[in-house]
């Protein structure tokens, strides 16, 4: 079997999300099993020069470009319509990948019914099937289970981020086509993303970063929670919290790492004076190392970590800022 596959990429400012790279990674060794076929990187927004000279050397056969002012802001009937466009190039079978952030979580399943495609979302895993085109798993009940869903051709994946190994490519020289938006349907037109407001600053992004360290109500006080940043800062991490912090008001919803806030599944999570309610574990199962700081040696937090520290988190977290700084030489953030 040969297969064809369009990675639907997520840029901001420019730069491809980790998320994206470990997608195009992803299509290229599917190609690889599959015994064939091409890989094309789909770009969809406006002003996307300095994004096409970032991924010629991503190894891939072609470019697929759509740079129209009415793509400015993220729309998903628009971006739906561009990737269908950019799908109808390709032969048939196509696979079509992207990311599992907010953009593959609103895109893939749009574009999965405007082509009449099977539609897998949170994908940890793609191979080809003995019975011909693909097997796709995904985790469900919480991480508990892993689902395989066979698929037919075509099909639209959004790929967990996390997941996928990134693996740096020879180069290639792709060509870079144009492909033509067209007219959009009436209800994609006019809708627009005002202002993008970044509530994160230049700290990663939670579900895509390699390290996450999360606070919880053990800290005590808004305050205590600068100590959950500082870890951070040092180990290049990201911030997360539990509900209760986000319910206090201390960090924003955007914080919320659980069953109704974020998935995730970093490499090493830090959880800081969070109990470890099951909702909270559904967010951070598929963690690679859970270490937990609690100053009940009984918290729930403990059956799931592998390792933890019983204490109190307001002296522990000052002193692995400080063992993590002096090891990296850097200053103590204060
Ligand atoms: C429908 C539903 C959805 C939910 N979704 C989510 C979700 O997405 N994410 C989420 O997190 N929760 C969620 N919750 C809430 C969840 O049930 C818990 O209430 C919440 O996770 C508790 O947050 P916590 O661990 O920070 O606080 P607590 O449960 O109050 O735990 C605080 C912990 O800190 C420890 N501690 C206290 N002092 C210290 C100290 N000085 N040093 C170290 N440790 C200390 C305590 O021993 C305790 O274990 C949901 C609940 C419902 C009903």
């Amino acid at each position: 079997m040969t297969l064809n596959c369009l990675v639907i990429t997520d840029q901001r400012s420019g730069v491809l999300s980790a998320s994206s790279l470990e997608a195009i990674s992803e299509a290229r060794r599917l190609v690889v099993k599959a015994g064939g076929g091409a890989v094309a990187i789909g770009l969809i927004g406006s002003g996307l020069s300095p994004v096409v000279e970032a991924v010629k050397g991503q190894g891939v056969q072609r470019i697929f470009l759509v740079d129209h002012a009415d793509l400015k802001g993220f729309s998903a009937s628009a971006y739906a319509q561009a990737a269908v466009r950019m799908v109808e190039k390709l032969p048939a079978p196509v696979a079509v990948l992207m990311p599992d952030t907010a953009l593959g979580r609103e895109l893939a399943p749009r574009l999965g019914a405007r082509l009449g495609a099977a539609t897998v979302t949170a994908v940890v895993e793609i191979v080809p099937s003995s019975l011909g085109g693909l097997d796709v798993k995904r985790k469900v009940f919480g991480g508990k289970a892993t689902e395989t869903v066979h698929t037919p051709s075509p099909v639209v994946m959004s790929l967990r981020p996390n997941s996928f190994a990134i693996e740096s490519s020879s180069g290639g020289s792709p060509s870079v086509e144009s492909v033509e938006l067209g007219e959009l349907p009436v209800h994609a037109k006019g809708l627009s993303v005002e202002k993008v407001i970044s509530t994160r600053g230049d700290t990663p992004e939670l579900t895509e970063a390699a390290i996450v360290v999360s606070g919880g109500r053990g800290l005590k006080a808004p305050e205590n929670f600068v100590l959950v940043e500082n870890l951070a800062k040092v180990l290049g991490a990201a911030v997360g919290s539990s509900r209760a912090v986000v319910d206090a008001g201390w960090r924003p919803a955007s914080y919320q790492v659980g069953q109704t806030g974020k998935i995730i599944a970093p490499q090493l999570y830090i959880a800081c004076g969070i109990s470890g309610a099951i909702q909270h574990l559904v967010g951070i199962t598929n963690s690679r190392c859970i270490v937990a700081i609690n100053k009940d040696p009984a918290a729930p937090i403990f059956k799931i970590a592998d390792y933890g520290l019983a204490g109190d988190a307001l002296t522990i977290l000052p002193a692995l800022t400080r063992l993590v700084s002096q090891s990296k030489g850097l200053p103590d953030p204060r």
